[in-house]
């Protein structure tokens, strides 16, 4: 017996925390699990390419993109809007594959409305100090948004209780395997098998 649809995984958390790190090393695992790329108006950083990180959109687009509907959720985070645009996530999890996004928290409590049967992961810092090194080392932020940051990351951990799992980002390696702990569970669950 197999379910059908696909699992839809959400990971968020405070920006900073390390869900970019975690995606990565999760794709490098090869998982049987399909990424959904995001749209926003945030400039690129460097080494980021349009369709793989992102969707760069401008404000314009991606207002069209509210509305036609064509958003599962979105949220402006720190002036910038980002948004899962909902085709992919609908198209992969109807073929019966299972779909990971991984997005700021307003977002994930929208999803949490329309995707109640999703899985929500909330990757957690091991402490707020640790968080505020990781924002100024990764070294692409002013002192200004970094505190701006941080201010929004301390309201985030507030919504932990909404999340079905708390995994802390101790070490890449070892939330990397909760993580995949967390998928087979949810396939083993009597009413995904
Ligand atoms: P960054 O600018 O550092 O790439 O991302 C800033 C924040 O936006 C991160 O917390 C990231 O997880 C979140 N984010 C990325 N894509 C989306 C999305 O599609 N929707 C929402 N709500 N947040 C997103």
């Amino acid at each position: 017996m197999k379910n059908e649809r696909g699992i839809l995984f959400i990971l968020s958390g405070p920006s900073g925390v390390g869900k970019g790190t975690i995606c990565k090393a999760l794709r490098a695992q090869k998982l049987n699990i399909q990424y959904s790329v995001s749209a926003t108006t945030r400039n690129p950083r460097e080494g980021e390419t349009h369709g793989v990180e992102y969707f760069f959109k401008t404000k314009e687009e991606f207002q069209k993109m509210i509305d036609q509907n064509e958003l599962l959720e979105w949220a402006e985070y720190v002036g910038n809007y980002y948004g899962t645009p909902i085709e992919y996530v609908n198209q992969t999890l109807d073929e019966g594959r299972d779909v990971l996004l991984e997005i700021e928290v307003q977002g994930a409590l929208q999803v949490k409305k329309t995707f109640p049967e999703g899985v929500f992961i909330f990757l957690t810092p091991p402490s707020l100090d640790e968080l505020r090194s990781r924002i100024v080392g990764r070294g692409t932020e002013t002192e200004d948004l970094i505190n701006n940051r941080m201010a929004v990351a301390k309201e985030e951990i507030e919504m932990m209780k909404h999340y079905d799992y708390s995994v802390v980002n101790d070490e890449v390696e070892s939330a990397c395997d909760r993580i995949k702990s967390i998928i087979t569970a949810e396939h083993c669950k009597v009413s995904h098998v």
